[in-house]
């Protein structure tokens, strides 16, 4: 995953650096963690230390991953008046062990919570749907266009040729317009998702 989010008219929002960082740093208090374990005996104050400073650091990336969340979903849902979004399964990804990807997957779970909430708050249409499909057909002829997970570009023998999570983006807008009916009017505003997102949000997770 190289962003966090990318939309239909090509603004992309980098992962943040932090969900990065504080992998690492996760992981190695976690194994400093188990490593100071004692099985059957009080445990030292080291071990206490390590485990306090793991539990601070979860607090500090789960407010990082707010602040991230509610920032851009504000940004997003004020940037249009209709909002489609893949309807990922979250069963799947509190599957998924990996910490990375647990990390940024549940980045991504609270975003959609904070999208659908400030879509209420600010009388915007939001439309979860079915991921099926969404980055195999080319945005432009519907023509399937299979490709792996490494595959960064969508290439069509129609001569599409744009980023693959555009293109999804694009098919995603197409499913959410159908669903709710769109009748021809363009249903989606100006192209002005803030720019100074991540600054921000950099400043605020230092
Ligand atoms: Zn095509």
């Amino acid at each position: 995953m190289t962003h966090f989010y990318t939309d239909s008219d090509g603004n992309k929002v980098d992962n943040p650096r932090f969900l990065r960082k504080s992998e690492k740093a996760l992981k190695r208090l976690q194994k400093r963690v188990s490593k100071k374990f004692r099985k059957g005996q009080p445990q030292s104050n080291n071990y206490k230390k390590a485990k306090d400073k793991l539990a601070r650091i979860h607090l500090k990336v789960s407010r990082q991953r707010k602040d991230f969340a509610v920032k851009l979903a504000r940004c997003v849902i004020q940037s249009a008046d209709l909002i489609a979004y893949e309807d990922l399964q979250v069963r799947n990804m509190v599957k998924n062990h990996k910490l990375a990807k647990s990390i940024s997957d549940a980045a991504w779970y609270q975003f959609r919570c904070w999208l659908e909430y400030f879509g209420n708050i600010y009388g915007k249409v939001t439309v979860a749907v079915a991921p099926q499909y969404t980055s195999i057909n080319c945005s432009s002829c519907s023509r399937q266009v299979k490709k792996t997970l490494s595959t960064r570009t969508h290439k069509c023998i129609c001569g599409a040729e744009l980023c693959r999570d555009e293109n999804a983006a694009l098919n995603i807008l197409a499913k959410g317009l159908s669903t709710v009916g769109h009748t021809g009017t363009q249903a989606w505003g100006q192209n002005d998702l803030c720019l100074d997102l991540e600054t921000s949000v950099n400043k605020s997770a230092g």
